[in-house]
């Protein structure tokens, strides 16, 4: 079954957005399922197996809380020459979102927009991989006038794990 086995390629597309006992689908759901399966018995009844996870769910909420009281009074260090997009990124993000986007932040340098088409309110920028340029992604900016009203890449990245792809920082970049 290669479906199977590249589940984790495909599989973010289908549960952004779903409920799983709790918890949203973009949150790693790996630690709820390691800790759920700890102390898991065969022989639990339904509402004791209900009872588990919410006992599971509750303790990660409490460990999520306090990372996020250390991430409100820290901002992630960033090197002096960073990009100025890395730089700003680390006031906005929590220290382990910044952590994924700075990896995207760091993938941009191999990306560059090859086109630029303008449709009224819509810019469509065609982002190519410098290496192997037919390789393209196309990220969408929709305009209202001179204010900007979303932005959306192919790759469905912002989309399925809410962190902006290397191909939307090239454009950022590009336009400065
Ligand atoms: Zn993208």
């Amino acid at each position: 079954m290669r479906m199977y086995e590249l589940r984790k390629k495909w599989y973010r597309a289908y549960t952004k957005g779903r409920y799983f006992l709790g918890m949203q689908s973009n949150q790693s759901s790996e630690s709820l399922n390691s800790r759920l399966h700890k102390n898991l018995d065969r022989r639990m009844s339904l509402v004791d197996l209900l009872e588990h996870s919410d006992h599971c769910l509750s303790r990660i909420r409490k460990n999520e809380a306090e990372l996020d009281a250390t991430a409100s009074d820290t901002v992630p260090f960033t090197e002096l020459a960073a990009e100025p997009l890395e730089k700003s990124d680390a006031l906005i993000y929590t220290p382990v979102m910044f952590k994924k986007v700075k990896q995207q932040i760091e993938q941009l340098s191999k990306w560059e927009v090859a086109e630029v088409t303008k449709n009224d309110d819509v810019v469509l920028y065609t982002v190519a991989r410098k290496e192997s340029r037919h390789v393209t992604y196309d990220v969408r900016f929709d305009m209202a006038g001179p204010l900007l009203q979303s932005v959306n890449c192919h790759c469905l990245k912002m989309y399925s794990e809410e962190i902006p792809c290397a191909h939307t920082f090239s454009v950022l970049k590009f336009i400065n």
